[in-house]
């Protein structure tokens, strides 16, 4: 098989605040250098890198807002987040979990920092990834799926050199729990130094890594430090990653959807008259009823 080459390393853009409570770097899009299209299936990424949450009685984060037409992958590093929805759904994803929501046919919900761990605040660390779906499941009702770091599948590296937790898709025959309705690998690669991996994806799949913690070295000659996004080409399907220290690794790769992307805010559709039908909708009330 092919070599897939490196084509950036992204390093982190000023982060902006998403609501009061998460500080966010955009690595999807990136500018002109990576835009929305680029990453198909994969919409957006927001990276909040590590910060300190002072502790505080009154959780942060964002409150009452929509999403429709996509789905949204919640990956906590650090801190714990709770959420809440206009279907009665609710939960809190904690460390090393995942929430996998598809918003499908439209959904409210809100996303704070979870109560508990408010009070005493701390380092929080998440990611935040949107999954784009085909026109037919753009209809799907909204559903999630909460998924534990414990009942995530793992691969083993010999000599205790650490493991690939698969969230999605399948590593060397491990494959993962998250139901997806597009072809889509999703690994958290938590290795220690000196580890090597490889990765084969089709050549078509668009793919990136999103460096955690640590650092790595890919196919032996691109470096990519802590807060980077290493985006590959589309040029082989064969990559080499060495963890230059203890790390952790965000690793996409998905089929893209050959259809357009008209996106607005929170709603995702193939077309602008799809866009103002999914305003309306929201301003008249369909996506339920959600409290402050
Ligand atoms: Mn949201």
């Amino acid at each position: 098989m092919k070599t897939r080459n490196v084509e950036l390393v992204a390093s982190p853009r000023p982060a902006h605040f998403v609501g009061d409570g998460f500080r966010v770097h955009n690595f999807i899009p990136y500018g002109y250098r990576l835009e929305m299209e680029r990453m198909n299936p994969f919409i957006l990424l927001d990276y909040n890198s590590k910060f300190f949450v002072k502790p505080s009685d009154r959780p942060k984060g964002v409150g009452v807002h929509p999403h429709k037409g996509f789905e949204t992958v919640t990956i906590a590093y650090k801190g714990k987040v709770e959420h809440h929805d206009s279907h009665g759904g609710g939960g809190v994803i904690g460390e090393g979990d995942v929430q996998w929501m598809t918003a499908g046919n439209g959904v409210l919900h809100k996303e704070f920092h979870e109560k508990e761990w408010s009070k005493k605040g701390g380092i929080f660390q998440m990611v935040q990834l949107w999954v784009n779906l085909s026109a037919k499941n753009k209809k799907q009702n909204p559903k999630y799926q909460s998924i534990v770091n414990q009942a995530i599948p793992r691969y083993y590296l010999d000599n205790d050199k650490g493991k690939v937790e698969v969230i999605a898709g399948e590593y060397k025959s491990v494959k993962g729990t998250a139901l997806t309705f597009s072809p889509i690998h999703m690994y958290n690669v938590k290795v220690k130094k000196g580890a090597e991996l490889d990765f084969s994806f089709p050549v078509h799949y668009n793919t990136a890594l999103l460096v955690i913690e640590g650092s790595i070295t890919v196919n032996g000659q691109e470096h990519a430090p802590t807060n980077h996004l290493v985006l590959m080409l589309n040029d082989g399907e064969d990559f080499k990653v060495k963890a230059d220290e203890d790390t952790i690794v965000l690793a996409i790769s998905g089929e893209p959807i050959q259809e357009p992307i008209v996106a607005y805010g929170p709603f995702v559709m193939n077309t602008r008259e799809e866009i103002g039908q999914a305003y309306q909708d929201f301003t008249l009330g369909k996506y339920g009823v959600l409290a402050d």
